[in-house]
């Protein structure tokens, strides 16, 4: 057993590398494990056949739904967790969007827009978000599509893109879905862990699945280390979850029914509420050919539908053709691709307390937007708004909906609160009824809003962070050493 660590972050995605990012800044000795490894740098991650067909850097892991199905949830396990493949649309939430919407099933955040917004400012610096001048295709889209009085606005997209990208077209047009091979995305790794690589207080492990929270000796409520698959243990006075919000609330369900644990009315909680956002991807085509490179440029909203956005997936003509039905002939499918222009539709959804994860032989993925039909008819209208927009722009669509497995945007499953009632984590990112034990991934949201949510969960856990480093210094300054018992074996 290490004692040499002040903090464990357990998972090394938006959450877990922002969190390790800020502490070891802070002077603290962090311990990073990440279940996944490194990913390739040999051009693989960029090419179609091996990321889009073949899978071959998706999760194989099979869960259940809700109806006992399989279910292999898209998942990614690697250093930098799921943002080493994102689309990089890096977006604050809006000021509205941490109050409640009770119409819509929304519960309120227990912080407000502007205790976040020093931590959204640092997210945007370190990952260098940007906007990029919208290309000439979509111009001419976002003219149509927004003229006229049907409530239509569009804005330039923040990108965490480097200002170069489009000097290098195969990474432009392949970083939707795609991972860096040049460092030229704001993710986890290259902006955050990377940067870190001369400081001698992180130790980063990779392989290194946590499959055991552990309590302090005699005291079940404090949380002092974890213990890897392959029986290893480290101990830390503060442990951070950041597994990502389909394993997060699994990890604290299994400590509190190992430990046969009452930590009162929250731990009903655990898992519940999970969110996904509901999802379309749309083909649009129109007669003239389509050139642009980045394409993801502009988000459009609609004032008629507050909960929903719509914006370009930076997927080029070669790759949607890719896409298309087979029975279309491969020379047709070219040519339709050539012509195409891909969007992504999402709309917020609502919590409900029987859309959850929990552990289980098999884990079991149970969520149906039936239980959310606000949601689920705002998303409906809104996609046929949308079309008829394109109608009108002189484009013809074709929409599919995102399953159950896409769990992209997966988050609210460890919901923070103001009260222990109503909520998992309190708004220091603690557990409500244990102490030491951190939650700093999308688990916590208790709305993921219109927009997507990787900047808010850096935000959230660069500030968590900030608050236990504070905590840290105040007690090396003071000369006391952190309140800290061995963990138990
Ligand atoms: C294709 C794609 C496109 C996306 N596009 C966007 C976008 O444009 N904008 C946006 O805001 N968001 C986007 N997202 C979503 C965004 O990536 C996620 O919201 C964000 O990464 C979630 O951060 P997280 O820290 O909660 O979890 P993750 O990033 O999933 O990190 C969790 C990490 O924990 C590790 N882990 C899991 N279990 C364990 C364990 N037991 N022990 C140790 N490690 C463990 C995982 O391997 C992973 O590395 C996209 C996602 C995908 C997949």
């Amino acid at each position: 057993v290490s004692t040499s660590y002040d903090a464990i972050v357990i998972g090394s995605g938006a959450g877990g590398a922002a969190a390790a990012f800020r502490m070891v800044k802070a002077g603290m000795r962090v311990l990073l494990l990440e279940k996944g490894t490194t990913l390739p740098l040999d051009g693989s991650t960029l090419d179609v056949r091996q990321v889009v067909h073949e899978g071959r850097f998706l999760s194989r892991e099979p869960w259940l739904d809700g109806r006992g199905r399989r279910l292999v949830p898209e998942e990614h396990f690697n250093l930098g967790g799921k943002t080493k493949w994102y689309g990089a649309a890096l977006f604050r939430f809006d000021e509205h969007e941490f109050d409640s919407d009770a119409q819509h099933d929304c519960p309120p955040w227990p912080i407000s827009l502007s205790e976040l917004e020093p931590y959204y400012c640092e997210a945007e610096r370190l990952l260098g978000v940007r906007r990029f001048e919208r290309e000439p295709d979509l111009a001419r889209i976002a003219r149509r599509v927004t003229r006229g009085a049907a409530g239509w606005r569009a804005a330039a997209m923040p990108m965490g893109l480097a200002a170069t990208i489009e000097q290098h077209p195969a990474e432009a047009a392949h970083f939707d879905g795609f991972a860096s091979v040049r460092g030229l995305k704001g993710e986890a790794e290259t902006a955050l862990l990377s940067q870190l690589s001369d400081q001698r207080n992180l130790t980063v492990r990779t392989n290194a699945e946590v499959a055991l929270l552990l309590p302090a000796a005699g005291q079940p409520k404090r949380i002092a280390g974890v213990q890897l698959r392959d029986g290893t243990r480290f101990e830390a006075p503060s442990i951070l979850l950041a597994a990502g919000a389909l394993h997060s609330p699994r990890l604290l369900a299994r400590y509190l029914r190992s430990n046969d644990l009452d930590v009162g009315s929250s731990a009903a909680l655990i898992g519940r509420n999970l969110k996904l956002h509901l999802l379309t991807a749309m083909v649009a085509l129109s007669p003239g050919l389509k050139g642009d490179l980045i394409r993801k440029t502009t988000v459009f909203f609609n004032s008629h539908f507050p909960h929903s956005t719509v914006q370009p997936l930076g997927f080029d003509g070669e790759l949607i053709a890719t896409l298309m039905p087979r029975v279309i002939p491969g020379g047709i499918r070219k040519a339709l691709g050539r012509r195409a222009y891909g969007f992504f539709l999402q709309t917020e959804d609502g919590s409900h307390p029987d859309n959850r994860v929990h552990d289980a032989a098999l884990p079991v993925l149970d969520y149906a937007e039936s239980r959310l039909p606000v949601a689920a008819n705002e998303h409906r209208k809104f996609t046929r708004a949308f079309q008829r927009a394109l109608l009108r722009s002189g484009m013809i669509s074709f929409t599919q909906r995102i399953g159950l497995q896409g769990t992209a945007h997966a988050c609210g499953s460890l919901m923070c609160g103001a009260s222990p009632t109503h909520s998992v984590v309190n708004a220091k990112g603690e557990v409500h009824g244990l102490s030491g034990l951190y939650v700093v991934d999308g688990s916590v949201l208790p709305r993921s809003s219109r927009v997507n949510p990787a900047l808010t969960i850096y935000a959230w856990a660069l500030r968590i962070a900030d608050l236990i480093g504070r905590d840290f210094v105040r007690d090396s300054s003071e000369g006391s050493q952190p309140e800290y018992t061995h963990a138990a074996t």
